[in-house]
């Protein structure tokens, strides 16, 4: 589909197919070159008049055949045209939010409904788009305008005797009310920004045991190398499973053992890192293996849970020397024995991580926090807002209302109502051409 939007939309339809059809209404159309007449392909044609358009100008869609040629061909008929030119990554939701069409958590919205990889991840993308929190803080920006208002009033009247004085109490009141409301919906707010950016779950565990042979076993393809020498793995792999329609990133992390090569040192380092930071460990022992090359999970290791994994059981029959040592661990919440190799276990494991998966996210239905950048903004108001409310025994009315206009700038910025320039850019860099 080729998509033409601005004030010369109509003039490129009449240049390329003869007319302008009716709006809204499909039409069969020859799109011919302007200069030779040569017919380039046979169309569909839409025509949606400014302001009821996606990006709030005229707009003029073309669905075309799509070959390499057609599109070329089309393209560059346009180019010839005075005035047309290839629009930037993204220039078209731009405009829709110059042009008042969407919000900026709208548009963040639309980035992550296009770039949904798992169902649970495209319902709040979808909730996001259809405004879900932009229009929470546009309804908490107008009621802090109101509160402001009634302390403006005060502080502007008040040599009028006409003037009541209780404009202050009810502000506050309405202050208190927004701030809590505001607190309540960060109390979510991790579990949000996971959902767009997947539960990080580290395979770990000595070189060796079988972590990436799990890993590929998970991923159903040969995502990581595997190799039958110690310390190969030496970055962190990461792949992106569906469990379920939940999000979950899996890493599988370099052999984690001490070695005195220095690339090796690195791959450890990072993937100490990486694990360190994980929401669950899958720490993997061999249990073919001799108690001692067995390591502990160690207190790097600072994720909310510790699966242990016994791997290779295949080889394992009336083997139980490894067990025992990891086996005691205090910080191991569950205890799998699978082989990587037949898959003998897997099903449990992966029943299992399905289940944590659907227990982390199950609160997220509500959820409105959805990006750092909300939650930072949300932060932001909570904290201006205290600082009014503190105020309030001090009886100075203008570091009030100081506070509140705060306070109302930082939520403005969250739906791009005020002074975003400057994010903007990071916002729209996501989009490709053609959105
Ligand atoms: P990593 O260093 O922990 O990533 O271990 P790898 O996944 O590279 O596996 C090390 C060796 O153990 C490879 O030769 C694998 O084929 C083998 N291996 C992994 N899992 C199993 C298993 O369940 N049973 C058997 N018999 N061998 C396994």
């Amino acid at each position: 589909m080729v998509r033409v939007s601005g004030p010369r939309a109509g003039t490129a339809l009449e240049k390329l197919i003869g007319r302008v059809p009716q709006p809204r209404k499909a039409t069969l159309a020859r799109v011919r070159d302007p200069a030779s007449g040569e017919i380039i392909d046979e169309a569909l044609a839409l025509w949606f008049p400014a302001p009821a358009s996606e990006t709030g100008e005229d707009v003029a869609e073309l669905q075309l055949h799509g070959g390499h040629a057609v599109i070329a061909g089309v393209l560059d008929a346009l180019g010839r045209i005075e005035g047309c030119r290839p629009a930037e990554a993204g220039e078209f939701t731009r405009r829709a939010f110059e042009n008042g069409r969407l919000d900026l958590t709208e548009i963040e919205g639309l980035a992550d409904l296009i770039a949904a990889e798992t169902q649970a991840q495209r319902r709040q993308a979808y909730r996001q788009l259809k405004g879900l929190i932009g229009d929470r803080a546009e309804n908490w920006r107008r009621r802090l305008i109101e509160a402001l208002a009634l302390i403006e009033a005060r502080i502007d009247f008040s040599d009028e005797a006409d003037v009541p004085e209780h404009l202050v109490e009810p502000a506050l009141q309405a202050a208190q009310q927004l701030r809590d409301e505001i607190a309540a919906s960060l109390a979510g707010a991790g579990r949000g920004e996971r959902l767009r950016e997947g539960l990080v779950v580290a395979i770990a565990g000595p070189p060796n045991a079988g972590k990436s042979t799990l890993l590929n076993r998970l991923a159903q393809r040969e995502a990581a190398i595997v190799s039958p020498y110690p310390g190969t793995t030496r970055d962190v792999i990461e792949v992106h499973l569906d469990l379920g329609g939940y999000p979950v990133s899996l890493l599988d992390t370099a052999g984690i053992r001490d070695s005195d090569d220095p690339v090796e040192q690195e791959g450890v380092r990072r993937a100490r890192e990486r694990a360190g930071a994980a929401d669950l460990v899958l720490w993997v022992t061999d249990l073919s293996a001799s108690g001692a090359v067995n390591l502990r999970p160690d207190e790097s290791l600072r994720a909310s849970e510790v699966w242990l994994l016994e791997n290779k059981a295949d080889l394992a029959t009336g083997k139980p020397c490894a067990r025992n040592e990891s086996r005691s661990e205090e910080l191991v919440n569950h205890l799998f024995t699978i082989s990587a190799r037949t898959g003998a276990g897997m099903d449990v494991l992966i029943g299992a991580l399905a289940d944590y998966a659907k227990r982390y996210f199950s609160e997220t239905e509500s959820t409105l926090v959805t990006r750092a950048r909300h939650r930072r903004a949300l932060e932001e108001t909570v904290a201006a807002l205290d600082r009014a409310l503190s105020q309030s025994a001090s009886g100075r009315e203008e570091l009030i209302a100081e506070e509140l206009r705060a306070a109302a700038t930082t939520l403005g910025r969250l739906t791009g109502r005020v002074d975003v320039e400057d994010i903007l850019d990071v916002i729209f860099r996501d989009f490709c051409i053609g959105k």
